[in-house]
């Protein structure tokens, strides 16, 4: 069609792994797009500190993921914003995207969906989002400044936002279902000798209000049976993520829903690739996103190459 777009490289996902991508994608003289419905970034945007990123000791979300998006679109890669709503694949293997900003094609797609957080599903959880309850430390965290903070979670995410809420609060309690944190053990170290409360084999029950604010969540003890009230302003809700998956129903999962890939990045379906939060992957991070950026990029380049070579 003659309004369609047509990249050599669409990435649909502006995160870390796909601003990575873009990156190597274009350097290596890729014409490259990523699709993007909000900001570059992802949720790298929404963290505080990031002090685990090689060769850069201390750098807010924010600013890293604005290097991110310098660096790429430096070396010529475009960002389209708008919202991709369906990815049909062509007869010759290539592929049509239907977007808010009309028809994109390409013979490779790289999924960077990332993945959006997990609910809790207890009562008062929904009715009380904007009034109590959040799913984003820096984002809310300033509002319960000097307040009872209560986090709910036991991996990285509810461990190190715990600190961040810290600098704001005295009193923060962190509530895990468990008997140990699936944190790594450097945070839930830091986590400790910041003076953060912890409440373990414990699991939230109900989020309760008064004047449609948070006032009190109801826990249940696993390890005595008993269920008790404590008076908390605020809950920040830290237990996991969902993969982003909706645009390739057939690319094969993992049983959590995270789209498998082979070691080029390749899913199951040949010319579109997986990277980064949305991909099946036993340790996630934002230098393992970009990783997986960069290893998509250069492995459909060569992907490219082959069909290029193939069709004559
Ligand atoms: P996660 O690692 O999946 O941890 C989710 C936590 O929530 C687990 O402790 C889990 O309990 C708990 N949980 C899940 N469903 C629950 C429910 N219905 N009720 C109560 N608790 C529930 O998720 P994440 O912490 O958001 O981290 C996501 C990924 O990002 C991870 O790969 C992580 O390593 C990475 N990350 C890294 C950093 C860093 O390196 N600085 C920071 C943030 C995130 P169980 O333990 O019992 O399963």
């Amino acid at each position: 069609m003659a309004d369609t777009k047509n990249y050599d490289i669409i990435i649909v996902g502006g995160g870390p792994a796909g601003l990575a991508c873009g990156q190597y994608s274009a350097r290596a003289g890729r014409k490259t797009v990523i699709i993007e419905e909000m900001a570059p970034g992802g949720q790298t945007m929404i963290i505080d500190e990031i002090e685990n990123y090689p060769g850069l000791e201390k750098i807010s979300g924010y600013e890293l993921a604005m290097k991110f998006e310098q660096q790429a679109t430096g070396f010529g890669c475009e960002i389209a914003y708008a919202a991709v709503n369906f990815i049909k694949r062509l007869d010759d293997g290539s592929f049509e995207l239907t977007t808010s900003d009309g028809t994109f094609a390409s013979p490779v797609v790289v999924i960077a969906t990332g993945a959006k957080h997990r609910n809790l599903e207890v009562p008062g959880e929904k009715e009380m989002i904007g009034h109590g309850v959040s799913y984003c430390a820096t984002c809310d965290g300033p509002f319960f400044r000097k307040k009872k903070i209560l986090v709910c979670g036991g991996g990285d995410s509810a461990c190190q936002e715990s600190m961040y809420l810290r600098k704001l609060s005295d009193d923060v309690t962190v509530a895990h279902r468990r008997d140990r944190f699936r944190a790594q053990a450097s945070i839930v170290k830091a986590m400790t000798d910041a003076g953060i409360k912890t409440k373990m084999n414990t699991t939230v029950q109900s989020i309760n209000s008064e004047n449609n604010k948070v006032r009190s969540v109801t826990f249940l003890d696993k390890t005595s049976g008993e269920t008790y009230t404590e008076e908390f302003d605020g809950v920040f809700i830290f237990v996991g993520n969902i993969p982003q998956t909706q645009l390739v129903p057939d690319c094969e999962k993992d049983e959590a829903g995270f789209i498998k890939t082979d070691s080029r990045m390749m899913t199951s379906i040949p010319g579109i690739y997986a990277i980064g939060d949305v991909r099946a992957t036993p340790f996630r991070q934002i230098v393992t996103a970009a990783a997986d950026g960069a290893v998509a990029a250069h492995y459909a380049s060569e992907y490219i190459d082959e069909r290029n070579n193939n069709a004559y």
